[in-house]
């Protein structure tokens, strides 16, 4: 049983087949036909609805990066961190707007959830950034003050308001007249980072960007109902 347990943990940590087809990779977390199925989102967008924030993000919401999320936030696995990690460095630092004023602020997850998951999936992929970019990391600028049900169980106009007031400034000393990049691991109707930002206002930033590893089609505004189930 300890062997079998230890066995499911190396699994989660060096996956030896894809993640997202299941097929024998050898050691690779994605086989290189997923690989080639993943769709880049050159340009920034802007996050759909009030406000004129960039969403920055390497991918865009396809299949193989969705089985990625879902690997790392449901199934534990951690060890997409790394790579999905250097893909969002590489995002923020193709933008010409870095500059020594910037810090990384993790969308924050409930403390309810962090119990039973065991780890923050935002907080690690904006601590992997903050590693490979050198921006300071302010894990706990934020706050969640009550927990929230799954975005995907609802419609945009209850998302809104279940995450409506969810989030408190924790540190506005840590993000007043700086530029604020907010990290989340994916976007779809922007909801939850919209009510960051919202949250953010309160210290007065000097900007906010969202960075996230895989973001909707812009123009839609989110991937197919299916697509998100139980993601943000
Ligand atoms: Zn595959």
């Amino acid at each position: 049983m300890v062997r079998g347990f230890c066995r499911f943990l190396l699994d989660c940590m060096f996956p030896r087949t894809c993640v997202s087809c299941g097929c024998f990779t050898g050691g690779n977390l994605v086989c290189g036909l997923c690989r080639g199925q993943m769709v880049r989102a050159d340009e920034a967008s802007l996050l759909p609805g009030r406000c004129s924030t960039d969403v920055i993000s390497p991918f865009l919401a396809g299949d193989v990066l969705l089985a990625l999320v879902r690997f790392l936030k449901f199934e534990g696995g951690t060890a997409v961190v790394g790579w999905l990690g250097r893909e969002m460095a590489a995002a923020l630092e193709a933008r010409p707007a870095g500059t020594c004023n910037t810090v990384i602020v993790p969308v924050p997850l409930h403390w309810t959830r962090l119990m039973r998951r065991g780890y923050d999936q935002a907080g690690l992929l904006a601590a992997e950034v903050s590693r490979r970019t050198g921006i300071p990391l302010r894990p706990r600028a934020l706050g969640r003050m009550r927990r929230t049900m799954a975005q995907s169980s609802l419609d945009r106009g209850n998302r809104r308001n279940n995450v409506a007031g969810a989030f408190r400034l924790r540190s506005a000393g840590q993000i007043r007249g700086r530029d604020v990049v907010l990290v989340d691991d994916l976007v779809t109707t922007g909801e939850t980072v919209l009510a960051c930002c919202l949250a953010l206002s309160g210290a007065r930033p000097s900007s906010v960007a969202v960075l996230c590893a895989g973001r909707a089609r812009m123009g839609k505004n989110k991937v197919e109902r299916h697509d998100c189930h139980m993601f943000e």
